[in-house]
């Protein structure tokens, strides 16, 4: 659709896994709404910009102890605070600056 309407075409999803942009619709034309999965931000907002998920970070179960370099991982590069998944939790309402 995205390809016919052209610049007359806006999609708004809550999907958080990028399936409409690995489906072919353009990032400018895509609101999801409810963030995105594969990126991270900072937990105390030191910034507006999402970043990548490293695809270093490991897979982890209950019970498993965190490396140094996991926590590294899990920190946000601006101001070394906690990262968090740039995704819109149950508890939490919409934020136009996210
Ligand atoms: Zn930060």
């Amino acid at each position: 659709m995205e390809r016919l309407f052209g610049d007359r075409f806006t999609l708004i999803t809550q999907n958080v896994d990028g399936l409409h942009l690995r489906a072919g619709n353009s990032l400018e034309r895509t609101y999801q709404i409810h963030g995105n999965i594969f990126f991270m931000r900072c937990a105390d907002a030191c910034t507006e910009s999402p970043f990548p998920v490293s695809e270093s970070v490991p897979s982890k179960s209950k019970g498993d102890v965190l490396t140094p370099e996991d926590v590294r991982l899990l920190r946000c590069p601006g101001c070394g605070g906690w990262a968090r998944p740039h995704v819109l939790w149950f508890d939490e309402t919409y934020n136009e600056n996210y």
